[in-house]
């Protein structure tokens, strides 16, 4: 058994990180300030008797003894949210991070820092391997969360340069799953809503820009083979899924799916927005021994099926 701490494990992935975790038996000490996260996907925990909740910012420094591993999933990830303070969202990755290394280099813990494919920018190397330095505007409104992220992973490298820290850095491609956050903006999210509640489907730009999607299962998978790996293993590594598709193909393939007589309407595109986007795989193949299992068809079934459910709730609480 071991003493594991999830920061922003109220959030999407933290909250499914957290359940793995406690359903192999660690004691798991969840931390999160709810800014984007909700108590709702982690209230079903606390009937694991080693889980424990801290409200937390993680600005502020934390003084915990006897952590083996830290995952680092705390920041706002949509860009809606991450855009909504940016000041913070770069202050979270950065003084964050910070926190986090210290309290991991004062408990000799193991480190997982959660980053993203958006270190990559809008890239001009197609697809993405960990070597590419990525193409990032530096200063647009997507720059708190792309340079955020690209700080922490400088800091992760200095901490395992400096003072041996173990640290492992992963770079997550789109993710979705249960447990997104309803009003979060993602593409998956906005679309299976759109479609179930017959609301027009917003595809932003032409939608001939690509994204690879992951299911969230194929992410823990891999988020926990990489905290396994041997000390001298930093990464980064990345975790996606190959199959790229165009958002305009994501929206007919929802509207099929869920059988839904929703319009597609076009709405202008986002600043920034990057054009083309999936992963080279081949590093977490080899290191990880690592694929993701799950088609894009079942991942969105699984989802759909888990938003159908909310709306309901909600449907029956708005007559209640
Ligand atoms: P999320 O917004 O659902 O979860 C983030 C969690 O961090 C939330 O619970 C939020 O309340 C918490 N948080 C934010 N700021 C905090 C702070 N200052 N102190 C304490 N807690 C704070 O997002 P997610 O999709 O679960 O993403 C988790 C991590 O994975 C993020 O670091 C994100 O950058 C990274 N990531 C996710 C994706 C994806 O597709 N989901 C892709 C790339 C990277
Ligand atoms: N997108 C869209 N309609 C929406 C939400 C997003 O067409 O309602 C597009 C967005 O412009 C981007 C892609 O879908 O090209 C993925 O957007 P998301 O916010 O999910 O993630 P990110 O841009 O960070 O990859």
């Amino acid at each position: 058994m071991k003493d594991i701490l999830v920061a922003g494990g109220a959030g999407f992935v933290g909250s499914h990180l957290c359940e793995i975790l406690l359903r192999q038996g660690h004691r798991v000490t969840c931390i999160d300030n709810f800014y984007t996260g909700r108590y709702e996907n982690i209230s079903h925990l606390y009937a694991f008797p080693y889980f424990k909740f801290i409200r937390h910012d993680v600005l502020q420094p934390l003084s915990i003894v006897g952590i083996d591993e830290i995952y680092n999933l705390a920041c706002p990830a949509s860009p809606l949210h991450y855009q909504k303070d940016s000041i913070y969202t770069l202050k979270t990755s950065v003084i964050g991070t910070l926190n986090l290394l210290e309290l991991a280099r004062k408990n000799h813990s193991r480190f997982l820092q959660a980053s993203t494919s958006e270190v990559y920018g809008d890239p001009q190397v197609h697809p993405q391997t960990e070597i590419y330095w990525g193409n990032v505007n530096p200063n647009g409104v997507r720059s708190c969360y792309d340079e955020g992220k690209r700080c922490a992973e400088s800091l992760c490298m200095d901490y395992y340069r400096q003072h041996g820290l173990p640290v492992k850095i992963i770079r997550i491609f789109n993710t979705y799953g249960p447990n997104m956050s309803f009003d979060d903006g993602r593409v998956v999210s906005n679309f299976i809503i759109q479609a179930l509640r017959r609301q027009d489907i917003t595809l932003y730009g032409d939608g001939s820009q690509t994204r690879s999607f992951q299911y969230i299962d194929d992410l823990i998978d891999g988020m926990l083979r990489m905290m396994c790996t041997v000390d001298s293993f930093t990464g980064p590594v990345n975790l996606g899924n190959p199959e790229e598709c165009t958002i305009k193909d994501l929206a007919v393939q929802v509207i099929k799916l869920t059988q839904s007589d929703a319009r597609i309407v076009c709405r202008p595109l986002p600043m920034d927005d990057p054009c083309r986007r999936k992963p080279d795989i081949g590093l977490a193949c080899r290191m990880l021994e690592w694929k993701p299992m799950v088609s894009l068809n079942e991942g969105l079934l699984n989802t759909i099926h888990y938003f159908k459910n909310i709306l309901n709730t909600k449907e029956h609480e708005e007559v209640d």
